[in-house]
């Protein structure tokens, strides 16, 4: 029976959004797999990795600067090194628990700062490293020890290749997306409907990530004081202070507010266009699900590329200021180009869209699954990493063994 252990980080939702979509695929292929979902971090105890999930909105709301400092300062291979090095130590009662606990055949990791960890915490099982950023990740993701580094697109795929990862590890897929953000020909009205939206006009979903962060409260004010011919549906997600204040307000216009939503796939289906911070897991599903976007920000560094991505494909458009947003929904909304412009920007996001992401490097999971399991190997040495890693001949073509299922959720709990 294939044991799969999933790794993310709840530094915003993007990471998180990843490794369920990842495990709903793992499932669909084999039921019986073991899965668990797990937030190291969160359950190590250690400050301050224990805080990132609260820090992480802090810091990219009021202090941008700081985390694109951060950013450029440790995006070397080298001081990448150094700082998991310092940190292994803190770290590593809770991996080493996570380890004795779960004895999986691989281990998916989600977000670039689990990398290391579970590297020296499984050092003899294969770790499969799924890149979340589309374009302009940070070095941290692309360990060379890695069984399979599975990049979004292909740029990606050169700054893997730049740090190091060799080329026959290394494949493209897309971000995993949940398959509910698939888009289906024709359904628009009838979700719209479903959600208590307008059918006849359009409606625009405004949203930061999963923490909503961002000037939302700003574009939300200056979309509605335009009174431009679509709805707003706004989504606060974890930020219960903004859904509070949105739902206190009067508006003008129509507007639908929400907080934290499980499974937004409905809505980028109904939805005529996002405007967004450019975050890759929001960005991946609309593309799925045929969304326009429209970018009001990006977190700098690893989002700055994600926007390069959108806009170069005609998916979307960059638009750093409210009064840009409002520019940009309206040559959406209003005027006799604006459905042919807003169609044609659906029909290049749709052609970028990866919907069978997750099912496709599920697939990989549990080819590696399966190859571990009949031929477990003992650990050997990296050239040029200081982890152990086994060597392994990669293989294409899975076989899925039917077996019996658990799934666990480690978040937050005590190791
Ligand atoms: N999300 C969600 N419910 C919400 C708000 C956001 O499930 O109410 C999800 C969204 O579908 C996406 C993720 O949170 O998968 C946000 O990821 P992204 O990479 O865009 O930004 P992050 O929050 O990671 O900075």
């Amino acid at each position: 029976m294939p044991n799969i252990l999933l790794a993310f980080s709840d530094t915003g939702g993007g990471h998180r959004a990843a490794a369920t979509a990842l495990a709903d695929a793992l499932r669909d292929l084999s039921p019986d797999a073991e899965l668990t979902l797990s937030d190291p971090y969160a359950a190590s105890r250690r400050w301050p990795f224990d805080r990132l999930s609260a820090a992480y909105p802090r810091v990219v709301n009021h202090a941008s600067w700081l985390w694109h400092g951060g950013f450029r300062l440790t995006n070397t291979p080298r001081v990448t090194r150094a700082l998991q090095a310092l940190a292994w130590p803190a770290l590593r009662p809770a991996f080493r628990a996570l380890e004795a606990a779960q004895r999986p055949d691989v281990v998916v990791s989600t977000h670039p700062l689990l990398t290391s960890p579970l590297r020296r915490a499984f050092p003899d099982v294969p770790l499969v490293v799924v890149v979340t950023d589309l374009a302009s990740g940070h070095r941290s993701w692309y360990d060379r020890s890695a069984s399979l580094v599975a990049v979004p697109t292909r740029r990606a795929q050169s700054q893997a290749l730049a740090s190091g990862v060799k080329a026959s590890r290394l494949e493209e897929h897309g971000v995993p997306v949940s398959r509910d953000f698939a888009a289906q020909p024709g359904e628009r009205s009838v979700l719209a409907a479903q959600l208590g939206w307008s059918v006849v006009r359009p409606t625009v979903l405004l949203m930061g990530g999963g923490d909503g962060v961002g000037p939302l409260e700003l574009l939300a004010e200056r979309l509605d004081a335009a009174q431009l011919p679509c709805d707003l549906a706004i989504v606060a997600g974890r930020n219960a202070a903004l859904e509070a204040r949105l739902r206190a307000r009067a508006w003008r216009g129509t507007v639908h507010v929400y907080g934290f939503v499980n499974g937004l796939g409905r809505m980028f289906r109904a939805a005529s266009a996002i405007v967004t911070k450019a975050g890759p897991g929001t960005i991946s599903e609309a593309c799925a699900a045929g969304c326009p976007l429209v970018l009001s920000g990006a977190i700098p560094g690893q989002e700055t590329g994600n926007v390069e991505h959108v806009v170069a494909n005609g998916a979307g458009v960059w638009a750093p200021s409210a009064p840009l947003v409002v520019d940009a929904v309206r040559s959406w909304c209003r005027g006799e180009a604006a459905l042919d412009a807003r169609t044609s920007a659906a029909e290049a996001a749709l052609a970028i869209g990866r919907p069978d992401a997750a099912r496709d490097i599920a697939r990989r999971v549990l080819t590696l699954a399966e190859l571990q399991r009949r031929d477990p190997r003992p650990p050997v040495h990296h050239s040029g990493s200081n982890h152990r890693q086994r060597s392994r001949p990669s293989v294409s073509r899975p076989s899925l063994m039917p077996c019996t299922v658990r799934h666990v959720d480690l978040m937050r709990s005590a190791l």
